[in-house]
């Protein structure tokens, strides 16, 4: 790929991202917020944030920071205050205990799985992504120049990987798992059980590294109980990065705060990759993320509340749709549908629905649904729906789904 201005100059983008694009959410997102200003009726299902307003509480703490001449450099992977709180919360919330030392604060978790792999990584070495997962992943790691395994998991087996598919994914090159549970993007989660086996893989394979990617923790459903490796296998605590973040527990995604507790050797190196890129994440940011993380505790649950109910719509009204079935997810804002009962339909244009990509393409076309197709996280023919949205807007979008779709004629 090369970009021609207009003195006739090229721009060569280096090896390590030409091959990778702009993220698909992020360009479906694009396209139907263009359309919505055009003045179509665009229903977005596609963004993966809360729709509320972060908590007054947490604003107040910035403003209060920002008086206090809170608006210089701070420590390059975190304050003080932060950090303690970070230690506080994953004692009080999961059992593990972290040491000041042990624990990295990044702009956003997602910069903080980035420090992760370029600390890291070296060309070739592999780590293993279950499938379907959050599309960010493979790149990050792409660009951090080590290749993404994908260990596909099947919506009949809840979408969770099995240990027998991980331990036959290992070779002399692995070194890390990527796990996420809550999963984006099909809300699925482990349980203590479902750990388990997985646990005893990596106990097996010294050289073996995970990162719990925690980020949805706080939005579980039906009282299921969220654990974290670190929790349950304290012989493996010092391989592994428990990732976590302020943006979808606290409605927090502007703030960009992430952070993460793991081995000290490791939290020091990913230091010295955030020191030359960012220096530390914004001091402002982070007097705000200390507050949501000692202040009340409540609009937690509250919030999980709110999103089950939505959910529940969601589900039940995709599963109302021939063609369309969807399993219970037990956490995160999102569902995971598959779509196979409509590939092959042929639509009243005189197209034909080949893909999970054509359904999504069409839906956002002749309905004026945004959603994301699964190809997109590497599984078809599903889509994902982030049902954190308002739910007189999921209803509208349920009926236009279900209308569009009694419109094809299936084979
Ligand atoms: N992990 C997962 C699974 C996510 O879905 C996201 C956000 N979409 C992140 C990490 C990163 O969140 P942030 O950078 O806002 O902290």
């Amino acid at each position: 790929m090369t970009i021609q201005d207009q003195t006739g100059a090229a721009f060569r983008p280096a090896d390590r991202i030409a091959t990778l694009g702009v993220s698909e959410i992020v360009q479906i997102g694009a396209t139907a917020a263009a359309m919505k200003r055009a003045g179509r009726p665009t229903i977005i299902l596609g963004a993966g944030e809360p729709d509320f307003d972060t908590p007054e509480p947490i604003k107040a703490a910035a403003a209060a920071a920002m008086a206090r001449g809170e608006t210089k450099y701070t420590a390059l992977d975190g304050t003080p205050g932060l950090k303690a709180a970070i230690v506080e919360k994953f004692r009080r919330e999961n059992g593990v205990a972290y040491k000041a030392s042990e624990i990295t604060v990044g702009t956003g978790a997602k910069q903080v799985l980035y420090n992760a792999m370029m600390a890291s990584l070296n060309p070739g070495d592999e780590v293993i992504i279950p499938t379907p997962c959050w599309t960010s992943y493979f790149d990050i790691v792409r660009i951090a120049g080590g290749v993404p395994v994908a260990v596909p998991c099947a919506g009949a087996r809840g979408f969770r990987l099995q240990p027998e598919d991980l331990a036959a994914a290992i070779t002399p090159r692995t070194r890390w798992l990527m796990l996420n549970s809550p999963s984006n993007p099909t809300g699925a989660a482990y349980t203590e059980a479902d750990y388990r086996p997985i646990l005893d893989v990596l106990l097996a394979h010294p050289q073996l590294w995970l990162v719990a990617d925690d980020m949805y923790e706080h939005i579980c459903y039906d009282g299921f109980r969220f654990t974290t490796p670190a929790a349950l296998e304290p012989r493996l605590k010092d391989r592994i990065l428990t990732v976590n973040g302020v943006s979808k527990a606290y409605a927090m995604t502007g703030w960009r705060i992430g952070y993460a507790g793991g081995p000290e050797a490791l939290i020091k190196a990913m230091a010295v990759v955030q020191s030359q890129s960012t220096s530390c994440p914004s001091s402002i940011s982070q007097a705000a993320a200390e507050a949501a993380l000692t202040g009340p505790q409540d609009l937690l649950a509250e919030r999980a509340a709110d999103f089950q109910r939505r959910r529940d719509l969601v589900v039940a009204g995709l599963n109302a749709i021939p063609g369309i079935s969807c399993r219970v997810p037990e956490g995160a804002f999102y569902t995971f549908a598959s779509c196979a009962g409509l590939i092959g339909a042929r639509t009243p244009e005189g197209g034909t629905i080949t893909s999970d990509r054509d359904f999504c393409a069409w839906l956002l076309e002749t309905a004026d649904v945004a959603m994301v197709p699964g190809a997109a996280f590497g599984l078809s023919p599903y889509f994902r729906i982030s049902y954190a949205t308002a739910e007189a807007e999921l209803r509208e979008a349920l009926a236009r789904i279900a209308a569009a779709c009694a419109r094809l004629s299936r084979a």
